[in-house]
């Protein structure tokens, strides 16, 4: 193996260390405890290990963490006056709606009910567009994650070719707004690319966020390229015995490490970081609200 580990999982435990100093600060200095607001709709076992990984990491970091778990069966008129209620709670700073959201509830609707202030994922149109058009906004964490590990590793990234496979809302796009942000030059592939292993070969910064289990092989990547692999694909492993399985990323890891120059794991690249930027936009948010300097290095 070539390639040099991003380490994720170290670099995220620095992120909430630095996450944690300024919650600190901002309770020493102006007596006010950031608070970060989760909304769970229904049962789905994933959405209900990340609600509660996010509720445990953010106690850890000193805000205040409130929980909402709302039946499968909620209305959208209850769940939006939830969402009218913590657009009007002080004490809130940020506010979450973990999806998928049940079939009869409006993702659209809903997420463009919170206060775009308090959008600590970054999915409100409004912060949407002011990612598109550079402006200050609340940028969503995953591509916030990726491009933090890409600046600490790079440095500038100006002038680099950044192919981005997979154009969803969550991730493609804004990871080529942040990329573009930073000078690259971007190319944004999806299912109906053509010739996409050309394209990805071209590429100097690889971010794969696709879905579906280690597609990408190492003779796909530039030598030297940066490799972040966003995918989280669960298969079975019957090495580890019957009925067992593990987590591997887009990129196949051991062939893309052969030639890569850097390359994120899957599990301990991507995923750590997204909850680190989740806690840090939601300390943004809370300085934005309360005319508070905005600590330097948590948001892009
Ligand atoms: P999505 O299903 O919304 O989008 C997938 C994208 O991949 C689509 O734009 C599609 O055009 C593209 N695609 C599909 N097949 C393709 C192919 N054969 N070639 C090229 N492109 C193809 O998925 P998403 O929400 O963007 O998530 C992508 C992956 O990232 C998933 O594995 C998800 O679990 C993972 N994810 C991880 C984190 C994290 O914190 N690490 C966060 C969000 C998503």
């Amino acid at each position: 193996m070539g390639a040099q580990i991003i380490d994720g999982k170290a670099f995220a435990a620095e992120m909430r260390g630095q996450v944690a100093r300024h919650v600190a600060r901002i309770k020493a200095d102006h007596g006010i405890t950031p608070g970060l607001a989760v909304v769970l709709v229904g049962e789905d076992p994933a959405s209900q290990v990340y609600v509660r990984s996010k509720g445990k990491m953010t106690a850890e970091v000193g805000m205040n963490s409130f929980e909402h778990k709302l039946d499968a069966e909620t209305s959208e008129v209850d769940l939006l006056a939830l969402i009218a209620r913590l657009n009007a709670d002080a004490a809130v700073h940020g506010i979450l709606v973990q999806l998928p959201l049940p079939d009869h509830l409006d993702e659209d609707l809903v997420i463009n009910s919170i206060d775009p202030a308090k959008d600590v994922d970054g999915f409100h149109i409004s912060n949407v567009g002011l990612l598109s058009t550079g402006q200050k906004s609340m940028v969503p964490c995953t591509p916030l994650g990726c491009l933090m590990m890409l600046r600490k590793h790079h440095g500038s990234l100006s002038g680099m070719n950044a192919v981005v496979i997979g154009r969803s809302n969550i991730v493609g796009k804004p990871m080529a707004q942040l990329l573009l942000g930073d000078s690259c030059t971007v190319t944004i592939a999806h299912s109906r690319t053509r010739d996409l292993p050309d394209v990805v070969r071209r590429a100097d910064i690889v971010v794969a966020a696709v879905g579906r289990s280690e597609m990408v092989p190492g003779d796909w990547i530039k030598p030297g390229a940066t490799v972040i692999d966003v995918g989280i694909n669960r298969i079975d492993a019957p090495e580890k015995g019957a009925g067992k399985t593990r987590l591997v990323g887009d990129c196949e890891f051991d062939s893309c490490a052969e030639v890569a120059g850097a390359i994120t794991p899957v599990p301990g690249g991507v995923g750590p970081m997204t909850i680190a930027c989740l806690l840090a936009n939601s300390v943004t948010a809370c300085c934005r609200a309360n005319g508070i300097a905005e600590p330097d290095g948590l948001t892009a």
